[in-house]
């Protein structure tokens, strides 16, 4: 079996050098464990943060030991009840081909018509839980609201603008970082109206998006886009903050905003959220996002990476934006 390692710390943007492909001869299985052929390996921008040695909500990951995070296969072999032989699972186990472990580690998924097994990484998954839990439970979000999601055609992000929509939201403005990701903003994702954040300061091209200010935010990015965000919110705004990306790789302090106290003047609320604290709202998610799709009512991208020998490369392109939706690694 194939695993691919931490091997050392990145300080700024990781290298191949960081990484190693290891080799390692799996034993043969104990009673109630199974053995799991990866299909799809998920790449998450939240990894980057667990490389590094400092305390988050994700533990580090250790060195020389495999970077995990969601993947989905199936089963192989089986010594455990309720575990067949072609089952589909979704598990945590990471980077490698075959994952082999205590079936507790595993959760079976249903085969959807029309869908594939990625879905359970991003559209059935974590990331669009994320947007989900977001919106609903931390924004507060509410019917005639106009939201501002950024890093709107990434995982999160092209799904938190439809949920936004199907949930009550009057306007929904997203930014992303290209002319190509903007058209699909508007065209595909139900986006009213987008911009390209490489076009010019933030700050204007919200305003211009949103003349009668925000709502809500959905920040994805932090930086120059949470800023923008504090003063386009209307009295009463709340900001979900899920993410930073703008920061990840940064090796310099990054600036807080400098219009914190707007908080105060407009009576805003900012906060933070990480899922894995949310789990209970997971059946609603589902019930809600399976009928969504059922109906058509929600559509979705993968970028899709060929191979487990190109999961660092996948992992920095997506770092970059190379990804419209999920970015999976396919072995
Ligand atoms: P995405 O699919 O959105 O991929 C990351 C995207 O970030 C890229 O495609 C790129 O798009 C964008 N990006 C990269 N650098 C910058 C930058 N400097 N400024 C603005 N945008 C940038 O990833 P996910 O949907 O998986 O994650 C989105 C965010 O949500 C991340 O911040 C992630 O950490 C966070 N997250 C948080 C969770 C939580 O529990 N709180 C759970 C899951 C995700 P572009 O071309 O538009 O620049």
């Amino acid at each position: 079996s194939t695993q691919i390692h931490l091997a050392s710390r990145p300080t700024g943007w990781p290298t191949d050098s960081n990484f190693s492909t290891v080799a390692v001869e799996l034993p043969d299985l104990a009673e109630g464990e199974i053995r799991v052929a990866n299909e799809f390996i998920s790449v998450d921008p939240y990894m980057r943060g667990r490389m590094n040695d400092t305390k988050s909500y994700a533990a580090p990951y250790a060195l020389d030991e495999v970077m995990t995070g969601g993947a989905v296969g199936r089963v192989v072999e089986s010594r455990a009840e309720g575990f067949n032989v072609g089952d589909p699972v979704l598990h945590q186990l990471g980077w490698r081909d075959l994952s082999q472990s205590a079936a507790g580690n595993f959760r079976v998924v249903k085969d959807l018509p029309g869908l594939p097994l990625s879905a359970y990484l991003g559209i059935l998954g974590m990331t669009a839980f994320t947007a989900y839990v977001g919106l609903t439970e931390i924004a507060g979000l509410k019917d005639g609201d106009t939201v501002f999601i950024s890093g709107a055609a990434g995982a999160v992000g092209s799904a938190a603008g439809q949920i936004a929509r199907l949930k009550g939201a009057k306007r929904v403005i997203g930014s992303a970082g290209s002319a190509a990701k903007v058209d699909l903003l508007t065209e595909k994702y139900g986006y009213d109206a987008a911009f390209n954040y490489k076009d010019g300061p933030v700050r204007g091209q919200l305003h211009d998006a949103a003349p009668e200010g925000i709502d809500v935010y959905f920040d994805n990015v932090g930086g120059e886009h949470l800023e923008a965000a504090l003063d386009a919110f209307n009295p009463g705004g709340r900001g979900a903050l899920c993410g930073a990306i703008s920061v990840y790789n940064s090796t310099e302090a990054p600036v807080g905003p400098r219009n914190m106290s707007n908080m105060v003047t407009r009576g805003l609320t900012l906060k933070g959220f990480t899922v894995g604290n949310y789990a209970e709202h997971y059946p609603a998610f589902m019930a809600d996002m399976s009928e969504w799709i059922a109906q058509g009512k929600i559509v979705f991208d993968e970028t899709v990476v060929e191979g487990l020998e190109n999961a660092v490369q996948g992992f920095l392109d997506l770092m970059r934006g190379a990804n419209t939706g999920k970015m999976v690694i396919k072995l």
